[in-house]
């Protein structure tokens, strides 16, 4: 099986427990030129079939719409089986869940780490359980799962 790992190295804050790539973004032409970038990257292997997506990071999800349309569009003529994207709760938006399922996106990676808020604040992490539900609710109602 060929899959395809695409890396979103921006965050909208750092976790304490991080050992990923990534940074905050300096500005928003930032995003856009490594979207470019990677399209430039993706040209030359644009031929091959994946069977597997999965768009990590960093955060894929704090993009806004346009620069998700934008990352998203590059990939389009591919059908692979499995395509994933991870996303943070505090940064998804029903519009966003919309996009994916467009882009035929049929699995999300969602960063949950605990239920204990107590510890999401030692972590750094920005969501709430509120934001976790809330996600959940607008997938499962989408994907009908
Ligand atoms: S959101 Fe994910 S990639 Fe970003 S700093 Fe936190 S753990 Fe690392």
């Amino acid at each position: 099986m060929l899959g395809l790992y695409v890396h979103i190295p921006f965050c909208e804050h750092i976790c304490t427990y991080c050992d990923f790539v990534k940074r905050v973004k300096k500005d928003d032409e930032m995003i856009i030129n490594y979207i470019k970038a990677l399209k430039r990257d993706y040209e030359e292997i644009k031929d091959l079939k994946f069977d597997t997506i999965y768009i990590g990071g960093g955060t894929p999800s704090m993009l806004n719409l346009k620069e998700l349309e934008m990352l998203l569009e590059i990939f389009k003529d591919q059908k692979p089986l499995e395509y994933t994207i991870e996303v943070n709760p505090e940064s998804y938006t029903p519009k966003k869940g919309l996009l994916f399922k467009q882009y035929n996106i049929n699995r999300v990676s969602l960063g949950v780490q605990t239920f204990n808020e107590n510890i999401l604040k030692t972590l750094n992490r920005k969501h709430t359980n509120k934001d976790v539900f809330n996600t959940l609710r607008h997938l499962i109602s989408m994907f009908s799962i």
